[in-house]
């Protein structure tokens, strides 16, 4: 992807000596963007547009004072890690970067009169926009029953959640069973429920709890990322501590009694019962219209909506066009490169381009096993052709070039050491 600072991005404009000519907006009106959800998704592309842009007005909106990353968010949960390590400031965007951020959460979008509607502690508010990124992440799918997150946390969005189940885990003794589900793809982080069960089974060994287990019911077929590494890691490094229940469909949750019935089985009075339910995407994305799956079909050359190109979606709450079985998967690393195409495309616009064609995005995922011990994933698409499960051209979108998975050998502690400068580099690439 070409990138450009705001030198080249005024060269392009034609304007390098004059700024009088922006082609659709002049300097006492700087173009402007609104940006919801301050993740990594939206810190990232509300960053690289004033990085780009310079002469862009940026908004961001999120409810909360500072982000909590759910990445290295099972380590909090096991008590390896703060939830100070996590917990992302947007100051930098602040002060470096001339984001102006609103604390406050975006109650409607009107893409016709191009204006959100945001409610803040002073009241409701709102912001006109040339164009509108919406990076909400996601909103659950409640099971059937009474599920209550209150008592059976999901910890599927870090912060308060984390901190329950790190607490829940807490009081687990002898003999007890942790019970987690996993909902049927596509999820946030596809490896990450599998790293969940790996770091609780660690956990319950390191704390000497003798006979206490993982349930683990998948409502997927198989294991859905890293199959040889997880396969492993249940039955060899962590035999006898994680029982791995495939094609358990949810049924019902009473999470009053901690108790769950699914199609495979059904477990009364778990000690702790961590229930992950199906996604879709942020409400106020899925306002503008799902997919079948409950997410928002995008154009991934700009992240634009049908009608609306004006206003993109990007991150988790999207649905990117890709080749059968090699969907782009919904990650921290994906989001932030989304962004940067986002951003892109938003600032050719400005200046009445088309946008790059010659885009690739990248995902990557670092799962810790055991304290000691972590695993990777990465993977890389392209635009172009994109193909269904005959091999037959069905239209264009990104198309998955490459799958890296670590080797057995790799699942070490070099590997968990590369987790924190991985998980550093994007923290800062996104927030900083
Ligand atoms: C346990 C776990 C481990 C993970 N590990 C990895 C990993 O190794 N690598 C990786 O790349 N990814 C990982 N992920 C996935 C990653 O966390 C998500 O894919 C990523 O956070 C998605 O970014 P996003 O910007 O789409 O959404 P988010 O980061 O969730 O951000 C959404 C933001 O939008 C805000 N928001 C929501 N609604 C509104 C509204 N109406 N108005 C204003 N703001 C709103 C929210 O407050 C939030 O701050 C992991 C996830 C989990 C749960």
């Amino acid at each position: 992807m070409k990138t450009f600072n705001r030198r080249s991005f005024l060269r392009m404009a034609g304007i390098a000596g004059s700024m009088a000519m922006l082609p659709r907006t002049s300097l006492a009106a700087a173009p402007r963007v609104v940006v919801i959800g301050g993740g990594f998704g939206g810190a990232s592309v509300a960053k690289y547009l004033r990085l780009w842009g310079g002469n862009v007005n940026v908004t961001l909106v999120d409810p909360a004072s500072a982000h909590v990353s759910c990445i290295l968010s099972n380590l909090v949960v096991t008590g390896l890690v703060g939830m100070s390590r996590i917990t992302l400031s947007y100051q930098t965007l602040r002060t470096t970067h001339g984001v102006s951020v609103v604390q406050g959460r975006a109650l409607s979008v009107d893409p016709p009169g191009k204006r959100v509607t945001i409610s803040t502690a002073k009241g409701n508010q709102t912001l006109d926009y040339d164009h509108l990124v919406i990076a909400p992440g996601i909103d659950f799918v409640a099971p059937p029953g009474n599920w209550n997150p209150s008592l059976t946390p999901h910890a599927w969005q870090a912060g308060t959640q984390t901190t329950l189940l790190k607490n829940q885990l807490a009081t687990m003794r002898n003999n007890d069973r942790f019970v987690m589900t996993i909902p049927k793809s596509p999820y946030r982080c596809p490896p990450g429920p599998y790293e969940r069960a790996c770091m609780v089974a660690d956990y319950l060994k390191r704390m000497n709890r003798a006979g206490a287990m993982v349930v683990v019911l998948d409502a997927n077929a198989s294991i859905q990322a890293e199959p040889e590494a997880f396969t492993r890691a249940f039955n060899v490094t962590h035999a006898g501590r994680i029982l791995y229940v495939p094609n358990a469909n949810v049924q019902s949750v009473d999470s009053a009694s901690r108790s769950i019935t699914t199609s495979a089985m059904n477990v009364s009075n778990a000690k702790v019962l961590n229930i992950i339910p199906a996604h879709r995407a942020g409400g106020i994305a899925a306002a503008l219209g799902v997919n079948a799956s409950g997410f928002v079909p995008v154009d991934p050359l700009t992240y634009g909506i049908t009608g609306y190109p004006n206003v993109h979606v990007i991150g988790d709450a999207s649905a990117v066009p890709a080749s059968d079985g090699k969907a782009v998967p919904k990650s921290g690393h994906m989001a932030n490169s989304e962004a940067k195409v986002c951003a892109d495309a938003i600032l050719r616009a400005f200046n009445g381009e088309a946008p790059d064609r010659n885009i690739a995005t990248s995902s990557a995922c670092y799962s810790p096993i055991t304290a000691r011990s972590a695993s990777w994933l990465s993977a890389n698409f392209i635009y172009g052709d994109i193909f269904d499960a005959t091999g037959a051209v069905k239209g264009k979108g990104m198309h998955r070039v490459d799958l890296g998975e670590a080797p057995t050998a790799q699942i070490d502690q070099d590997t968990y050491q590369d987790m924190f400068t991985w998980a550093d580099s994007l923290f800062t690439d996104s927030f900083a």
